[in-house]
């Protein structure tokens, strides 16, 4: 890897904290070098209180794109010189380009969630739909998914407040679809196009967020985890034979588009792709 580097290659970087798990950097330098981009992507890792100092060496270092992640999404957008609307809208960024100096953020996480929904051969057009979840994850799917024309959209969290907070946030924005927070009972009896778990409820062990043999009908599921690649709930919907895929996808297109964003290219999915499944 190191032979290639000179005094021109690009830098490109994640600013998170932690970092050091993320598969960021082996899927944008595998697709660097399948379109023989003279670029880099490092991980950055970058405390809290040191978020404005690492986005003013953005520009001092001449980084030429980042993407950021938890705990900085939010944060960071008050020191952007411009943000896109989808991502001023859930007050949220996780992809920066620098254009001499003028810093500009957007969101890929709602897009890469929306394109990972082609695996199933879904849209969300007309079609009622429940998340599990309300942290930072849901807000992104949820705009995409209400932007997208999704009809109705339920949301249930451990914490009531918090999916009520995110359901007024975005009930007026979103006027053409209606938002509902609702008790773990309502999903169980709501016939539904697409399930999305955006909790972090099987990451770390089997469990699952839902007992699928008490739902009425499900069509399609979506777990966010990707790691492992078949939890609890994905177990289940291949069980009761519902069409489900894990959060690989959204993974592999958040850096697909955020890699179209920095360069103008069209991204080299398939050799991405390739380099996430050999993580996982
Ligand atoms: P977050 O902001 O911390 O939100 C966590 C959510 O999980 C909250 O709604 C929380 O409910 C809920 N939760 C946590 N423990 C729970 C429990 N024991 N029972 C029920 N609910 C529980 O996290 P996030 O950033 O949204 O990430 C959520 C998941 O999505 C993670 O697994 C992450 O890996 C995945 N993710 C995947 C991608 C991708 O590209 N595939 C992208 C982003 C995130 P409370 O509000 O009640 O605490």
């Amino acid at each position: 890897m190191t032979e290639n580097l000179s005094g021109k290659t690009s830098i490109y970087g994640l600013i998170g904290y932690p970092v050091e798990h993320s598969f960021s950097p082996l899927m944008h330098n595998v697709a660097f070098r399948a379109l023989n981009i003279d670029a880099r992507y490092l991980t950055f890792s970058v405390k809290p209180n040191q978020i404005s100092q690492a986005i003013i060496g953005i520009k001092a270092l001449n980084i030429v794109g980042a993407n950021v992640t938890v705990p900085h999404k939010s944060s960071v957008i008050s020191y952007l010189d411009e943000v896109t609307p989808l991502a001023e809208l859930i007050g949220a960024v996780n992809t920066i380009k620098n254009v001499q100096g003028n810093l500009i953020g957007t969101n890929t996480d709602i897009s890469g969630f929306v394109r990972s929904l082609s695996a199933l051969n879904f849209s969300p057009r007309n079609k009622t739909i429940a998340l599990l979840g309300a942290g930072g994850s849901a807000r992104a799917v949820l705009v995409g998914l209400a932007d997208a024309g999704a009809s109705n959209i339920l949301v249930h969290n451990r914490t009531a407040s918090r999916a009520e907070n995110l359901v007024s946030e975005f009930s007026l924005k979103f006027a053409k679809t209606q938002l509902k927070s609702v008790s773990h009972q309502k999903i169980l009896d709501t016939p539904l196009d697409l399930l999305v778990n955006t909790t972090t409820v099987g990451m770390e062990s089997n469990e699952s967020p839902l007992d699928l043999s008490q739902c009425c009908k499900i069509r399609h599921l979506v777990d966010l985890i990707y790691s492992p690649s078949q939890t609890g709930l994905l177990k289940q919907a291949e069980k009761f034979g519902i069409s489900a895929i894990n959060g690989i996808g959204m993974l592999l297109y958040q850096g697909c588009d955020a890699f179209t964003f920095w360069t103008g290219k069209l991204a080299p999915e398939k050799v991405m792709k390739e380099q996430l499944l050999n993580l996982v």
